[in-house]
Formats: C-alpha cells, sequence, structure tokens
C-alpha cells in the first residue's frame, strides 16, 4: 500500500475555506474594537484623575480649585496629565469636584455610545458610581 505524506486539493480547499471564513468574522471587527480601547482608555483617564484629585484633597486638606493645581504638578502626573484619545478635553466640575465623563459624540454625559462604539451608556458611566 502506497502511503502520501502530501496534502490532497480538498484538504488544502478546506483550510482556505476554514480561513477565509475566520476572516471574515474577526476583520471587519477590528475598528470596533479600535475604538473601544480608546473609549475604556478615556474612562480610565477619568477615573485616574479623579483618584488623584481625591490624592490632593487628602495631602492639602483642600480641593483643587482648577484641574491644572493636580495636572500641573509632578508628583501626581510625572508623566503628564493623560490624554483623552478623541482629543475632548477633560474637564473640572468644582461643585462636584469631579471630572466629569465627557461626549465622544454620543449621549450628554456618556463616555461612549451603543450607536458608535457598541457600548451602553449605562456601563460606559458605571465607573463612576459611588
Ligand atoms: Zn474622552
Amino acid at each position: 500500500m502506497k502511503s502520501s505524506k502530501a496534502f490532497t486539493l480538498i484538504e488544502l480547499l478546506i483550510v482556505v475555506l476554514i480561513l477565509g471564513v475566520l476572516a471574515v468574522i474577526a476583520i471587519p471587527r477590528i475598528p470596533e474594537c479600535a475604538a473601544k480601547a480608546k473609549v475604556n482608555t478615556c474612562k480610565a483617564n477619568v477615573h485616574l484623575l479623579n483618584s488623584q484629585i481625591e490624592l490632593y484633597k487628602v495631602e492639602n486638606g483642600s480641593w483643587p480649585t482648577v484641574l491644572t493645581d493636580v495636572t500641573g504638578n509632578n508628583d501626581y502626573f510625572p508623566d503628564g496629565m493623560p490624554k483623552c484619545p478623541f482629543s475632548v478635553p477633560y474637564r473640572y466640575n468644582s461643585d462636584t469636584h469631579r471630572v466629569e465623563p465627557h461626549n465622544h459624540g454620543g449621549k450628554q454625559g456618556s463616555i461612549g455610545t451603543k450607536s458608535i462604539y457598541g457600548l451602553d451608556s449605562s456601563e460606559s458611566t458605571g465607573m463612576l458610581v459611588r
């Protein structure tokens, strides 16, 4: 009996077909995943800013009057102020002493929206609930 170690044409076509199906599934999701990563970066930045604002309050006994009191201090941000990946400026609310989540083109007050980034707005603002 003759044994062959080579692949048959049918086997190669099946492998190519499987790779094609996987590519069709994965490739359209890449931009969506990149947008989600940017939104999550922004959420992490807002969380970091609020953490450092609270640290400022503990160390100085008073809330910062402006955001640059914290972001301009190398003790709190030795690598500089984090920037929104969408270039939306972070705004400090001196009444609530928080950096509020901002809009990336969706509903007001949400960081991400389902329509653009595939995220539910309640999911995106959940980190700020204390
Ligand atoms: Zn942002």
